[in-house]
Order: structure tokens, then C-alpha cells, then sequence
């Protein structure tokens, strides 16, 4: 696996790599890196000639200083995991090559995408996902980007970052099934923040999706998302939000829309974590 630190030299590479090798996928991460991030490298390995990661913890997309802080920093092992994975190439940018003198901060209109859910509590957010993934899109050029339904705002987040700077015909986007433990919690960088105790109630955060996805068919909506937030709060969470989501627009599901997904952002102490479950049965489910 080749390491780039700064991003010229990437890019030039890149440019000769693509005439020999053929199609680059793309996997941009913040590292501390887990199954999930490796079942992307190893979809991008399946499908393109030249697979490349980047670990970028992007400062732009954390609305709370203490979260950024904190975010889990675990290189060395990263590394062992991306060439046992296979991945081709590393990109590991410090903050100056990402955004350098002179960078030009854009607005993206992101429409009611980013008033929603995770746009609506962590205020700033998309615009950061999306100005570091502009960056990282500049610098790699990718025909193929790879990321994860755990992230599923995110990802209608890109395909629109993708038509409003059109790149949608050159780089196509592919959204991969989440990846859980064994007790169905899906995995995360920050789970690794969990306590003993707090890890233990966790489950039931995937339990619950589980539980709506099952009465989804007789149960309104609303009555389900409400018997969600008094379980997750039952179980020691602070829920920010139970949504059952038209998966398109993430806009509330009207009763009798198929197009369905449930979404969950809750806290275990200073932990944070959200999961998703899409409910319509011709698409594809995690866990
Ligand atoms: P992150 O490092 O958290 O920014 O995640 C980098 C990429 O990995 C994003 O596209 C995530 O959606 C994806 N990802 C994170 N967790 C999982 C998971 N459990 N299963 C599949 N993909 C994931």
C-alpha cells in the first residue's frame, strides 16, 4: 500500500495509475477503522482496479468541540487493516493540505436535506461532510465512491453533492449494507467510547429498528415512533429523534408510503449513536 500525505503527488499518481489499472474507487473515512469501513475497501477491491482510503478526521463536520476531542485516533492499526484488506493506496492529509491557504469556503444547498434529523441536530454538519468530501473528490477524482447505509442522510447527502458540482456522471456513488456485531449493534468508530455497561445497552438501539421494521405493516408510524423513543429511553438513552422517514426525502412517511425507512440518533452518556433499518421489503435491509 503507497501512503500520501499531500495531495499533488496523489493525484499526479493517480492520473498514471488510472491509464494502467483501470476504474479508482474511493473510500473516505476518519479512521479508527472497523469491519464496516473494511467491507467498503473490499466492495471497491470487487468492482474498480485501484482502490484508495482516505482518514481524514474533518474538523469542518463536528458541531461539538468535545466530540471532535475525543474521536478515536488509532493509525498504526489502521494501517495493518488496510493492507490486510488489501487497499491499494492511503491518502493521510494533515488539516493545511486539505484546506489550504486560500481555500474557498462554499454554501451548499442542500435543501430540506439539511433541515431534517441529523441536519437539524448537528447544525453545520452537512456542510462540512461536504466540504471535506468536495476536497477529497477534487484531489482523488474517483469513478466509483463507496459508503455506508449506517450514514444513510449522508449518503442522500452526497448523491445531491455529486449532481450540484456534476460530478454525477463521472463518479457513480455506491451505498453499502451496514455492518453489525454479532448482537446486531451497528459498528462505529465511537463505539469503542461505549462503557462496559453502556455497550450492554446498546443492542437495544438495533433491537428496537428491529421491533418497527416487524409492526411496520399494522402500526402507524407515529405510534411507532413514539413506542421507540419511551424503549430507548427506557433502556438509558437520550433519544434525539425516532423518524420513520420517506427514504428518499427524509421527510416524515406518510401512512400507506412504501418508500420507508426508520432512523435513530440516541446517546449513552457523551456517546452518541444513530442506525437506520429501511422497512420497505423489495429493498435491501441491514441487519
Ligand atoms: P466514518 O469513518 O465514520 O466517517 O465512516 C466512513 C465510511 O464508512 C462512511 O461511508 C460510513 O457510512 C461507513 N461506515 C461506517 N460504519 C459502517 C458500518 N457499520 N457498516 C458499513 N459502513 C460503515
Amino acid at each position: 500500500m503507497v501512503i500520501f500525505k499531500t495531495a499533488r503527488p496523489l493525484t499526479a499518481f493517480l492520473a498514471d495509475a488510472r491509464a494502467a489499472s483501470g476504474p479508482i474507487g474511493f473510500v473516505p473515512t476518519m479512521g479508527a477503522l472497523h469491519e464496516g469501513h473494511l467491507s467498503l475497501i473490499r466492495q471497491s477491491k470487487a468492482a474498480t482496479g485501484l482502490t484508495v482510503c482516505s482518514i481524514f478526521v474533518n474538523p469542518t463536520q463536528f458541531n461539538n468541540a468535545d466530540d471532535l476531542k475525543h474521536y478515536p485516533v488509532t493509525i498504526e492499526s489502521d494501517i495493518e487493516m488496510l493492507i490486510g484488506a488489501g487497499c491499494d493506496v492511503l491518502f493521510l492529509p494533515p488539516v493545511a493540505e486539505v484546506y489550504p491557504a486560500g481555500h474557498e469556503k462554499l454554501r451548499y444547498d442542500l435543501g430540506a436535506l439539511e433541515a431534517v434529523l441529523e441536519g437539524a441536530y448537528r447544525p453545520g454538519h452537512f456542510q462540512g461532510v461536504c466540504e471535506v468530501v468536495d476536497r477529497l473528490l477534487e484531489i482523488v477524482e474517483p469513478d466509483h465512491l463507496f459508503m455506508g447505509q449506517k450514514d444513510f442522510q449522508q449518503c442522500l447527502v452526497i448523491g445531491r453533492l455529486l449532481d450540484l458540482t456534476n460530478r454525477a456522471g463521472r463518479t457513480a456513488l455506491h451505498v453499502e449494507p451496514t455492518l453489525r456485531e454479532k448482537d446486531g449493534l451497528a459498528m462505529s468508530s465511537r463505539n469503542r467510547r461505549l462503557t462496559p455497561a453502556d455497550r450492554a445497552k446498546a443492542i437495544r438501539m438495533s433491537q428496537v429498528l428491529v421491533g418497527i421494521r416487524d409492526r411496520f405493516a399494522s402500526t402507524p408510524p407515529r405510534t411507532l415512533e413514539q413506542t421507540a423513543i419511551t424503549e430507548l429511553t427506557e433502556a438509558g438513552f437520550k433519544v434525539d429523534y425516532v423518524s420513520i422517514s420517506n427514504r428518499h426525502t427524509l421527510l416524515p412517511l406518510e401512512p400507506g408510503d412504501p418508500a420507508a425507512v426508520a432512523l435513530v440518533a440516541a446517546s449513552l452518556g457523551p456517546v452518541r449513536l444513530i442506525d437506520n433499518l429501511v422497512l420497505d421489503s423489495s429493498a435491501p435491509t441491514a441487519g
